[in-house]
């Protein structure tokens, strides 16, 4: 049985002040959900993260984590550094960074395999555009993007990953992928793992992501092979974030 998981984006939004209100809602509340919960903050706000939510069940993770190990890389940071902060998590390959900051399919696998090396589990975001999705080549790019990482580090590491499905046409857009299309690309993202390990695809927690809001969560996660969700604009709400973990839970 797969715990559901969700997880708030912040992006890169935040302040101190603002951030210590968000926490302390979600600490508070916590305990009284039957889902785990995560926040990926931005780095600079991981101790913050750490010092307030460390005595209660919600973890945090970093949005981005460098491919490389530490050394002469300005402006990175390693996967051993966000270990120091005590991150479960870090997303990789989310397609704001594939878009803005060319993050190839490559360059995904390597800082998946650089999280997963540290200890930390990486949410590794897919997903097609609007235009893809319109010549009806989903399938072929959801599966292109996981088997650049599944060649690279194999299907044993998805053990300990987490893949979120995220079409990019529903990325802070308002629109959402009807529960029938998410549930389709999850399924065909769970066999693609299970063709490499039955075990591994079966406990394999797949999120959506996409403009999920308190009003869509609970269709959403109702599907077979929807595991929770990566949330991003209603992650900055406490209201919108916490009722979306009670729809998981
Ligand atoms: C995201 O940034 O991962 C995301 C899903 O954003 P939103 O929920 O705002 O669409």
């Amino acid at each position: 049985m797969r715990q559901k998981l969700v997880v708030g984006n912040w992006k890169m939004v935040g302040s101190l002040a603002a951030n210590l209100t968000l926490l302390t809602r979600i600490k508070q509340a916590a305990p009284a959900l039957a889902c785990e919960i995560a926040v990926c903050v931005p780095f600079p706000y991981l101790a913050q993260a750490r010092s307030v939510l460390a005595s209660s069940p919600v973890a945090w993770g970093a949005q981005n984590v460098s491919k490389q190990p530490q050394g002469a890389h300005t402006g990175e940071v390693a996967a051993d550094m966000l270990i120091e902060f005590g991150c479960r998590y870090a997303i990789v390959g989310h397609s704001e960074r594939r878009a803005l900051y060319g993050e190839t399919d490559d360059k995904a696998a390597r800082k998946f395999a650089a999280a997963a090396r540290a200890g930390i589990t990486p949410i590794l975001c897919i997903g097609e555009t609007l235009e893809e999705r319109e010549r009806g080549v989903t399938a072929e790019v959801v599966s292109r993007q996981l088997h650049a990482v599944l060649a690279q580090v194999g299907v044993a590491a998805f053990a300990a990953a987490v893949v979120a499905y995220e079409p990019v046409w529903a990325i802070g857009t308002g629109k959402t992928a009807t529960p029938a299309q998410a549930q389709e690309v999850h399924a065909l993202i769970r066999a693609c793992v299970a063709a490499g390990s039955a075990e591994v695809g079966a406990a394999l927690r797949i999120l959506y992501g996409g403009s999920v809001k308190p009003g869509n969560a609970g269709e959403l996660f109702a599907m077979p092979d929807i595991d929770g969700g990566l949330i991003g604009g209603a992650s900055l709400v406490a209201e919108d974030f916490l009722a979306i973990c009670a729809a998981a839970s």
